[in-house]
């Protein structure tokens, strides 16, 4: 069965259960997705932002907070942002699936 994004439901519930806590700040996130506390809620993140967009090994689950203050960026770009040098966000205290990500792919593009 295909969920969001063309991704297979069984991919996206691993990945969810794999990210407990959002794969930047670490904070507890709300599952299912609240309209009303969007800043706290999961949401899916495409660690890549180019297509295609339904590679499983590319998708984390991470806050609305960090979605929407990342948006377009690429990860090492955003990090240098005042959100990230605030909430102390970089490749070596983000989650293991986001350093990999970075390290193995974005840095080799
Ligand atoms: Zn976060």
């Amino acid at each position: 069965m295909l969920g969001k994004y063309g991704l297979k439901t069984e991919d996206l519930e691993r990945v969810r259960l794999r990210d407990e806590t959002c794969v930047y700040c670490h904070k507890k996130m709300i599952y299912p997705y609240n309209p009303n506390n969007r800043q706290d809620s999961a949401t899916i993140e495409h660690l890549n932002h180019l297509p295609p967009w339904d590679n499983p090994k590319t998708i984390a689950y991470c806050c609305g907070s960090c979605n929407s203050s990342r948006g377009p960026k690429k990860i090492r770009d955003w990090f240098k942002t005042k959100y990230c040098m605030e909430k102390n966000i970089n490749i070596n205290t983000v989650a293991k699936p986001v350093k990999e990500y970075v390290l193995n792919i974005e840095d080799k593009l």
